[in-house]
């Protein structure tokens, strides 16, 4: 079978047509990064009108990559949300209008239980599972205890980590999004600036970074009245073994305190380096099986839409054409079969 699935939840449009559930036919995603930099951030109002503008091609790009034709697609998986509700509507359209067309089912997908279950699209999932996602809207530790099943143990109380990397790698000069600009900054300096770590309560799995974000600006607004230098990549490797430190730490200790069988690490910061290497390291020590999917699976795709709506395909878990965009669509309830199990 084959699930074709659309991803408009921010600023890619992407579309993927994905077999049987997990081998990906093609994942074509237009991102709207170019547009957008000129304004350090993603505008809304832009954003859905770009993905008005690249749909319908990345549609057809889509199905022709994979060598698929229309006729051969099974059901139509869309990100339902969470995710800028303009943005979503125009892939809720398209899927709805398509599914209609084509007379296959629709599957309403939530945005992060995508980003967790990239991982199945590189290896079978263990479980009960530890998802990490950290990404730009969403820092959380996901425990999964069986297929599809979604328990937030911990999550941040204030900005997301690829909000805090966004935000700091702005006040470094550097270009949107600057995720990537610091963690190679972070990986070339020679030395660091010590920055605090927010534990929070002892036994607390939340995470928070404003803190950090705040005395990295401090740092900067010191040097300035001082005119001395900013030392820009000792502050992006300050700030970089901060995350890791807190983010590492945390997950390791919620896979124990869970009896985790295997750690999954995603979202769009799950590119970083910096984490990959140091999660990679503890999971070594404690013998704990990791699952890292490759970049183009981390950051936002619709071939990992598909691999969570192929979830509830196994189920036969439809929707119908009254499917609604939602910006702040909860993981928890998405929780396939979630209705007819408890
Ligand atoms: P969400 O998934 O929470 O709705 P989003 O879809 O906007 O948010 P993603 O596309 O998953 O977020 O991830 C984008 C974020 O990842 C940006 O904040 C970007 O700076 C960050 N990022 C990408 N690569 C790296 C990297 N190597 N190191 C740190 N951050 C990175
Ligand atoms: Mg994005
Ligand atoms: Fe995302």
């Amino acid at each position: 079978y084959h699930i074709l699935a659309i991803e408009t939840s921010c600023d890619e449009t992407s579309v993927a047509v994905v077999k049987n559930g997990t081998e990906v036919l093609s994942n074509v995603v237009s991102s709207q990064i170019d547009t957008h930099r000129r304004f350090g951030g993603v505008v809304p109002e832009i954003a859905s009108r770009k993905h008005v503008e690249s749909i319908t091609v990345i549609l057809e790009e889509a199905l022709a990559e994979a060598g698929v034709g229309p006729d051969r697609i099974d059901a139509v998986a869309v990100t339902q949300g969470p995710g800028l509700v303009g943005a979503l509507l125009v892939g809720v359209v398209a899927a709805k209008s398509l599914a209609l067309a084509l007379d296959v089912p629709l599957i309403g997908t939530h945005h992060i239980a995508g980003h967790i279950y990239a991982n199945r699209l590189i290896g079978e999932i263990r479980y009960p599972a530890l998802a990490l996602v950290v990404s730009g809207g969403h820092t959380e530790l996901v425990l999964l205890e069986a297929e599809g099943r979604f328990r937030i143990v911990g999550r941040t109380r204030d900005d997301a980590v690829g909000e805090a990397y966004d935000k700091v790698a702005r006040a470094l000069s550097l270009p949107y999004p600057g995720g990537p600009h610091v963690d190679r900054m972070a990986q070339e300096a020679e030395d660091a600036i010590e920055l605090p770590r927010a534990w929070l309560e002892p036994d607390s799995y939340d995470f928070s970074f404003s803190g950090l974000k705040s005395a990295v600006l401090a740092e900067i607004n010191r040097a300035n009245m001082k005119g001395e230098p900013i030392r820009a990549h000792a502050l992006a490797r300050g700030f970089q073994e901060s995350v890791i430190d807190v983010v590492t730490t945390k997950a390791m200790r919620a896979a124990r305190e869970f009896g985790a069988s295997q750690l999954l690490l995603c979202g769009g910061v799950a590119a970083n380096k910096g984490i990959r290497a140091r999660l990679t390291e503890l999971c070594a020590e404690a013998a704990l099986p990791l699952l890292v999917p490759p970049l183009k699976l981390c950051t936002d795709n619709a071939a990992m839409i598909a691999a969570a709506a192929d979830l509830k395909w196994r189920c036969g878990q439809f929707d119908t054409l009254d499917l609604k965009a939602e910006a702040q669509l909860s993981l928890e309830q998405w929780s396939v079969g979630a209705a007819t199990m408890d």
